[in-house]
């Protein structure tokens, strides 16, 4: 006789999905290390972006030609 038994077979915490929470899982109870990692809604995080500055100026800056000669 063999104690070798089946994987137990779970629900994945983040999306449901049936994965084996064996050994050979690394992301258990997770079924992939993206639902492992929780970043499922990072992927609209990417529009938070602050405009630049359209320009700088600097007051009281004239550009003075050296003297030739
Ligand atoms: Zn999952």
């Amino acid at each position: 006789m063999s104690d070798t038994s089946p994987p137990r077979i779970i629900a994945c915490p983040a999306c449901g999905k049936a994965t084996a929470f064996a050994a050979s899982n690394r992301w258990r109870p997770f079924c992939s290390e993206r639902c492992r990692t929780g970043d499922l809604g990072a992927w609209s995080d990417e529009s938070y972006r602050i405009p630049a500055s359209p320009n700088e100026e600097e007051p009281g800056k004239t550009p003075d030609d050296p003297p030739i000669g």
